[in-house]
């Protein structure tokens, strides 16, 4: 902004001279003119008075400019100083008059001006500070936070983890004891030990996902998989614990392909844990899981997955809690059934974790929908399917001698193994780690028939051994069958890509660990792939031929053995209508079937455990004569 000059002929003092000058000389003009009107003009009077008109105008106009001009230019370029922004005392002209002290006045205003902005500078700086300090304090207090969570989920996943060794011990040992001829009230106890041992098993995994999760350690595994198969398995696993309750349990599916490429194990914990909520909140009625694939415009696909079930239903202002973790809608009902309000919050973060959403609908008393939506990518049709990997890698083992090699860091789930295979005649060698496997396999005088292998180990893990392993050619054939836990999970697909055969999850069963350690010793000769005629003559001969006749004649033995306890075991259950019991011993008889490889008595137990999930009780009590008779057939062949 550009400062307003005064010009010179304008100013104050130059006015009141030329004014002064003017009427002086009006005076000396009129004075004069009055002499020559007189005829008394004289040249000399009429000079020195124009003389003293000029000094007298000099003088005023050097006196106005003294006293006024130079005071007030003064004062206006301390205005424009001030204006300017430089609060300094302006110079003032000591003339003592009021033009002196408005300028004082000037002078104590930008005293104060200066004062009160110093005051606000100031004001300004411990504003800022404060801002910055509690700034500081807050992303100190979030990392602190966030630190803090992370420590907890670490601890909480690390505590799991080291918590499910001893439990795996604990569970292999009830096992093993129950697997003995202990019976009446100290079985009874035992069974109740190992049900709780199961529960505690249970949460903690589901404390173990859930800090993996929030650990942000939670890996998704993408493989090929058949996702309806996933939803089947499911649905069959917890069909009997519906019937026994009288809930009928529907599945439906509707897409024209199944194979999908994405994580089937997670999705078959978020099916799980739909339904067995669904069921376990369903008196009467039943459940329904409806599962669908459909091809997006970006050839992308879709899985909706509804669980609906006409149970106890949440109410509305529950409804945005019950993802959260430890939080359940109705506390008293929960207490009834159990639970521990992490299934749903694992449930939404793994289906988040995905891709993809979840959503509930509830009324009161009619039931609730679960709905997921999964986007999944399409599966590669060359490649094959993980579960294919046996077929695959089945080869021939030359020994006769059945030597095995443990590979198991943990003294005590060495001991459960070899407990568990103790009645089998097995010659077992047990590595410490990977490298000492590797050395073991190096060394052997005899080769092994077979590996069971931990995954994780120190030195070097189950994974990288089996990769050194089938890089060997001499070793191509071994089957390698890997013990993983259920946290690990994601693991098994890994397992199957790095080379082993199968997997029996921790805590590992003594049934399901010897039926797959049969299964392989048997498809040893490499007639795996060929599914045996059904019918008993068929098994032996097969068998017989095949492999170790010892080994066969006490398997069957062993199964004779067991098979009246759990042929009566099947008939109380069936005259009671205990689907559960009916299912459970249905599924040992299935697999004892598998290990001494007889597809009728499997078939037989597989028909009564489906009949069991739908509550027929009718075709259970035909399948359970037709069960008995195959028995029947058996026992002769031992005799
Ligand atoms: P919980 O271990 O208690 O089952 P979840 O996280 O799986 O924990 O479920 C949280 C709560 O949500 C349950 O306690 C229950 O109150 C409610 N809930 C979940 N599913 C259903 C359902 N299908 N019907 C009624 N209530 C349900």
């Amino acid at each position: 902004m550009g400062k307003p000059r005064i010009g010179k002929l304008r100013s104050l003092s130059s006015k009141y001279s030329a004014f002064t000058s003017i009427l002086l000389l009006w005076v000396v003009a009129t004075s004069l003119w009055w002499d020559i009107h007189l005829h008394t003009f004289d040249w000399t009077k009429g000079l020195v008075l124009c003389g003293i008109v000029l000094g007298v105008g000099a003088a005023i106009s050097q006196f106005t400019n003294r006293l006024l001009a130079r005071p007030l230019t003064l004062l206006e370029a301390g205005i424009t100083s001030v204006r300017e922004g430089r609060l300094e005392p302006i110079r003032v002209s000591r003339t003592g008059d009021e033009i002196e002290y408005l300028g004082e006045s000037f002078n104590r205003m930008i005293a104060a001006l200066a004062s009160s902005q110093d005051e606000i500078r100031q004001y300004q700086e411990l504003l800022e500070e404060r801002i910055r300090q509690r700034t500081q304090e807050l992303e100190q207090a979030m990392h602190g936070a966030l630190a803090a969570s992370q420590a907890k989920s670490e601890f909480l996943a690390n505590i799991s983890h080291e918590l499910r060794t001893p439990m795996n011990g604990l569970l292999g040992m009830l096992d093993l004891v129950l697997d003995s001829h202990v019976g009446g009230e100290q079985r009874e106890q035992i069974e109740i030990a190992q049900r709780c041992a199961y529960s505690l098993l249970d949460l903690l995994n589901d404390i173990l996902d859930l800090s993996k999760i929030e650990a942000g350690r939670m890996i998704l595994e993408k493989v090929p998989f058949d996702m309806r198969s996933v939803a089947e398995d499911c649905v069959r696993a917890q069909a009997a614990k519906a019937t026994q309750k009288g809930v009928e349990v529907r599945y439906e599916y509707t897409g024209d392909v199944t194979n999908v490429t994405g994580d089937p194990l997670r999705l078959r914990q978020i099916v799980a844990n739909l339904l067995s909520n669904a069921i376990k909140f369903t008196e009467k009625g039943w459940v329904q899981v409806r599962q669908s694939l459909s091809r997006n415009a970006d050839g992308k696909l879709t899985m909706v997955l509804e669980v609906v079930d006409t149970g106890s239903g949440i109410p509305a202002e529950k409804v945005p809690l019950i993802f959260e973790k430890f939080t359940q809608a109705d506390s008293s009902i929960s207490r009834k059934y159990g639970g521990t309000g992490l299934g749903l919050a694992i449930t939404k973060r793994l289906v988040e974790l995905q891709g993809g959403q979840i959503r509930v609908e509830s009324r009161v008393g009619r039931g609730s929908t679960f709905t997921v939506e999964i986007p999944f990518e399409v599966a590669p049709d060359a490649v094959p399917m993980v579960e294919t990997r046996r077929e695959q890698r089945i080869a021939a083992p030359a020994a006769r001698q059945i030597r095995l090699l443990l590979v198991e860091d943990n003294a005590v789930n060495q001991r459960v193994v070899l407990a568990m295979l103790r009645k089998k005649d097995y010659k077992i060698d047990v590595a410490n780690n990977g490298q000492e496997a590797l050395e073991k396999l190096e060394r052997a005088t005899e080769p092994y028939s077979l590996v069971l292998m931990d995954v994780q180990m120190p030195v070097l893990d189950g994974l990288e051994t089996t990769r050194a392993i089938r890089r060997n050619e001499n070793w191509d054939y071994l089957p390698i069958i890997a013990m993983t836990a259920h946290a690990m999970i994601g693991d098994r697909e890994r397992c199957l890509q790095a080379g082993m055969n199968a997997y029996v999850s921790k805590p590992v069963q003594q049934v399901g660990l010897i039926a797959v350690i049969e299964e392989y010793l048997a498809s040893g000769t490499g007639t795996a792939n060929v599914t045996p005629a059904s019918g008993v003559e068929r098994i032996l001969t097969d068998k017989l031929m095949q492999q170790d006749r010892a080994l066969v004649s006490e398997m069957l033995r062993l199964f004779m053995e067991v098979a009246p306890d759990r042929m009566e075991k099947l008939e109380t259950a069936a005259a009671r209508g205990d689907a559960e019991t009916l299912a459970d011993e249905a599924k040992r008889i299935g697999a004892a079937a598998e290990h001494i490889a007889s597809t009728s008595l499997g078939q037989c137990a597989r028909s009564i455990e489906d009949a069991a999930a739908r509550g027929d009780f009718d075709a259970v009590k035909a399948d359970l004569e037709a069960l008995r008779s195959e028995i029947r057939s058996l026992e002769a062949l031992t005799t």
